[in-house]
């Protein structure tokens, strides 16, 4: 792969994480989780504000 592209990349991800690190309801910062579903090939990518208590689901992988 380009190195440049892939620097590009990671850094569009960077902000992508960045936006996704406040809670959009109160600004805090939000505890991100994982949860591996291994019977449905699949990874849960959670976040949880400690302040307001609200949980947001941010993404479904696919492993297959
Ligand atoms: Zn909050």
């Amino acid at each position: 792969m380009n190195l440049k592209k892939e620097t590009d990349i990671k850094k569009k991800y960077q902000e992508i994480i960045n936006k996704e690190c406040t809670c959009s309801i109160c600004g805090s910062k939000l505890e991100f989780s994982h949860f591996i579903d291994y019977g449905f090939k699949k990874v849960k990518e959670s976040a949880v504000c400690n302040e307001c208590g609200v949980k947001f689901q941010i993404r479904d992988y696919s492993l297959n």
